[in-house]
């Protein structure tokens, strides 16, 4: 066999082998597409706790692979949408306080903050958590129900199914850091309005600032329009890599849309190898 048919072999058995882990990550038990139903093994990386009631999601992601065959070839390859070739836009973060020694002067600074209308209806401020020198940043839109009730970025559903694009990336929870574009939960869990967006981002940018990640990962449209001053689409521009001040950023749907769009994970996979692929280069 010459070496570029093995080469070529050999990277398709990686990209199946990825597409089985992330699969087995969102749950799904087995893949379809033949008369013999391939089985899942048991994941191979860190495992996440599980989550207390995974029944619904697990309910609603194990329905769709018999559904999806699909959108699986020949050799269990997803059937990728077309990839669009251009050149990463660069952005410029907006200046902000001083540089800071540490997370929690900037979470000092922000205190018991009453700085826009969001904070009438919070129980708790959502700063923001994980690892400080995180090479991988998520940033959502903001808190939802459980975060307000709890104080943590991502713990409901939607951070449920994060932990799992995590944990399919071969990192855990603690490895990353996780943090929104506004602090307090907006009520009903309406999109952030644009005076609230402007009056708490600077906390976001000098969390970033601070931590440098390699990589941030916006998570749907306002995260991804808020970081790098756009009003593109985040489904045309997810998937393809941008610049903040020299960190690379990816777009990619939040998952609480995944939650209502299953179908959609397939994109935030591709998303999410690109992530680990540039992660992992060096
Ligand atoms: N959705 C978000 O955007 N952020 C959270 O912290 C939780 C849900």
């Amino acid at each position: 066999m010459s070496n570029e048919l093995t080469d070529e072999l050999i990277a398709i058995s990686s990209e199946i082998k990825d597409q089985l882990q992330f699969f087995r990550e969102m749950g799904f038990e087995d893949v379809g597409g033949s008369d013999v139903a391939v089985k899942l093994a048991p994941a191979a990386v860190p495992r996440q706790p599980q989550p207390q009631s995974q029944t619904e999601e697990a309910a609603q992601t194990s329905l769709s692979l018999a559904d999806r065959v699909d959108q699986v070839d020949l050799f269990g390859e997803l059937v990728a949408e077309p990839r669009k070739g251009a050149a990463p836009k660069s952005h410029s973060m907006p200046v902000t306080e001083s540089l800071d020694e540490s997370l929690d002067a900037i979470r000092d600074d922000l205190g018991d903050c009453t700085r826009c209308k969001l904070h009438e209806h919070r129980r708790t401020i959502v700063f923001g958590e994980g690892n400080p020198q995180a090479s991988l940043m998520f940033v959502g839109e903001g808190p939802g129900a459980e975060e307000d009730a709890t104080g943590r970025p991502f713990v409901g559903r939607a951070g449920q199914l994060l932990d799992k694009i995590i944990a399919a990336i071969g990192l855990r929870r603690e490895d990353v850091y996780i943090a929104n574009i506004v602090k307090c939960r907006p009520p009903l869990n309406r999109t952030p309005e644009r005076d609230e967006v402007e009056t708490c981002e600077p906390f976001l940018f000098r969390q970033i600032k601070f931590i440098r990640p390699r990589v941030i990962v916006a998570l749907g449209s306002p995260a991804f329009q808020t970081l790098l001053r756009t009003r593109d689409s985040i489904t045309r521009a997810r998937g393809e890599w941008r610049e903040l001040d020299g960190i690379k950023v990816m777009p990619t749907f939040h998952p609480a849309f995944l939650l209502r769009s299953p179908d959609k994970k397939r994109e935030v996979w591709e998303d999410m190898k690109k992530v680990r692929d540039f992660l992992n280069a060096d």
